[in-house]
């Protein structure tokens, strides 16, 4: 589990995100980290431990961008260290995503065969690879998202931004959350509401298999096939309080009620990390 934010707009991001991934703090501690198109090229700024550990780090930076993303991790693949704490970048995109990657190996071989070096132990670090292939060879950022996507087995919450295309950001989900805000003249994704409630109260809950186009007038959402996909726009009454708690009365009960979940996302993490560290080992 981790936590991903992001927003296009006309206002700087850089705060946006940040107070956003405090809200997902909960979701993953071992590394945290934004990236920003300034300038015609994207910015990756990262750092181990908590968010305060990037906080520090982004201290007299002056970050003026309007287009970013923003990701607390909760390693599955690849120890907690700067080169594997996201956003991953390749070339001129950049990606924070959520959930694991379980073709990465063969892909990652594929690619690496293709003359594609590494910079880190992540399942994530295929995807912006995958994407910098196509776009090299002449597709657009959403054709190549989709692309890209085809080739994934497994589950991911992914937000793509490019020096390529400034005005826009893209996302994807499937089987990890996703939600994309309203704002006015901007846009926002999140893994989850909390992370967005003091922007905004109009939400779309993307499903499995769809691939959102986000710019400062809004969203554009198809199938991975490119065709048109209708979700309702919804409006959160919730206060950030008790968005936190789930729309329980109290956070103990929350507690007693996400215990199977929290059980399996914890026991699905740890054999996944484990397979991974032998994967890493197994000299790949
Ligand atoms: N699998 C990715 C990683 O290890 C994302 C982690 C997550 O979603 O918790 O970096």
């Amino acid at each position: 589990m981790c936590g991903i934010v992001g927003h296009v707009g006309s206002r700087p991001s850089a705060p946006i995100l940040l107070e956003g991934l405090k809200r997902l703090e909960y979701r993953g501690y071992d590394s945290a980290g934004l990236a920003a198109v300034e300038g015609g090229a994207v910015r990756v700024i990262r750092s181990v431990g908590k968010l305060s550990a990037l906080e520090e780090k982004l201290r007299g930076t002056e970050l003026r961008a309007t287009l970013g993303i923003g990701h607390t991790r909760w390693a599955t693949h690849g120890r907690p260290s700067e080169e594997n704490a996201h956003p991953h970048a390749v070339g001129n995109v950049v990606v924070v995503h959520n959930g694991i990657i379980e073709n990465y190996l063969a892909l990652r071989a594929e690619l690496s065969a293709a003359g594609h070096a590494f910079g880190s132990e992540t399942d994530t670090e295929v995807v912006p690879h995958l994407l910098d292939r196509s776009l090299r060879e002449g597709m657009d950022l959403e054709e190549a998202l989709r692309e890209t996507l085809k080739r994934l087995d497994g589950s991911y919450a992914l937000a793509v931004i490019s020096a390529d295309r400034p005005d826009r950001m893209l996302a994807a989900r499937k089987a990890s959350p996703l939600v994309v805000g309203l704002g006015d003249g901007e846009t926002f994704v999140a893994s989850d509401i909390p992370a967005l409630l003091s922007e905004t109260r109009r939400f779309i809950f993307l499903e499995d298999g769809d691939v959102a186009v986000c710019d400062r007038s809004g969203v554009r959402i198809t199938d991975l096939d490119g065709r048109p996909v209708d979700r309702p726009v919804q409006v959160v009454q919730w206060t950030p309080a008790m968005a936190e708690k789930g729309g329980y009365k109290h956070f103990m009960q929350k507690e007693i009620f996400e215990q199977p979940r929290a059980i399996a996302d914890t026991l699905s993490g740890r054999l996944a990390s484990v397979e991974g560290a032998v994967h890493l080992d197994g000299g790949d």
